[in-house]
């Protein structure tokens, strides 16, 4: 993964010597709300991936499975790291949860039921490598129900024509941030379906 352009350029002022460049940190957010067979496999096929410095934080929305166990097991100080809330707040809250506690400089979210693949991290990064804040995925082969597949071309294009900002996918769990952007959504409701365009309104890059 080349990460040399990311953010390196604002660090090498003269009064940083060269043994202290340090790559930026990604913190991996995800939330869960029973997702105890997959929460797992998901942190394992990260942490192979994912270079260093990297956090992997999981938020467990109030799950009633035994999601919580299975985090507790993949503790790794620093590294792979969870908060429980007492009840189900949903996604939004989950999120901007997350963005207040990860301590990276890029912060991804992505959903915590394998859906989303982490062999796609690289070329987020290489997009936030040319320049851009906020960096969306796209889930190009759908493989869910007609009606959602309807609802969700007709939610991108309503979105779309509204936010002045044309995207295939603005709901995509996937997706890779700058941290300045992500802590200044500030989400609440059902905002984290609109991430891009409140971005976009705040004029950074998507
Ligand atoms: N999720 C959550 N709180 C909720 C509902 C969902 O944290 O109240 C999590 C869920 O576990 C998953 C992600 O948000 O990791 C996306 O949810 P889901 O897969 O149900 O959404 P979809 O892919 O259908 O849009
Ligand atoms: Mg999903």
């Amino acid at each position: 993964i080349n990460l040399e352009l990311l953010d390196l350029g604002r660090l090498q002022g003269w009064t940083l010597k060269p043994a202290r460049l340090r790559l930026p940190m990604l913190s991996v957010v995800i939330p869960v709300h029973n997702e105890q067979a997959t929460v797992v496999p998901l942190c394992h096929a990260l942490q192979e991936i994912l270079p260093e410095p990297y956090e992997i934080l999981f938020i467990d929305d109030g799950s009633t499975d035994a999601t919580w166990d299975q985090l507790t097991r993949l503790h790794v100080p620093d590294q792979v790291r969870a908060l429980r809330f007492r009840r189900n707040f949903g996604k939004t809250i989950a999120l901007e949860t997350g963005f207040a506690a990860a301590r990276g400089s890029i912060l991804f979210t992505m959903d915590g039921d394998l859906q989303d693949d982490p062999r796609e991290i690289p070329r987020f990064l290489e997009q936030l490598a040319a320049g851009y804040d906020l960096v969306s995925g796209w889930k190009k082969e759908r493989r869910d129900p007609f009606g959602k597949v309807v609802a969700s071309r007709l939610f991108n294009a309503a979105v779309s024509l509204a936010g002045g900002l044309k995207l295939h996918d603005i709901n995509c769990g996937f997706k890779a941030y700058r941290a300045e952007v992500a802590r200044n959504l500030h989400l609440r409701g059902e905002m984290h379906r609109f991430t891009p365009l409140l971005a976009h309104a705040l004029g950074f890059r998507v």
